[in-house]
């Protein structure tokens, strides 16, 4: 019995351990940078999500989305296009 509880005392301890070595590591190795890459694409109304491309409607040009001008729910890649509306 004795030797059962002095493996449970040691099993703890290697644990107790082995978590705080696991945590060390993957603070050195994963940033915490790791919630942008779990970011839903297009959440958060103004936020800039990389690498997604617009294409305005007035002129044809490709701007990142979130980077334009936004009217009537269209957005265009300036101000000048969102005020002249989409090309006919
Ligand atoms: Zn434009």
């Amino acid at each position: 019995m004795r030797f059962l509880l002095f493996t449970a005392v040691v099993f703890g301890i290697f644990y107790f351990f082995y978590n705080k070595l696991r945590r060390f590591l993957a603070q050195i190795f994963q940033p915490l940078t790791e919630e942008d890459n779990t970011a839903q694409p297009g959440g958060a109304p103004g936020r800039i999500n990389k690498g997604e491309m617009k294409q305005c409607p007035a002129c044809g040009v490709y701007f990142p989305a979130g980077t334009g001008e936004k009217s009537g729910g269209t957005e265009y890649c300036s101000a000048e296009c969102a005020r002249k509306g989409p090309a006919e």
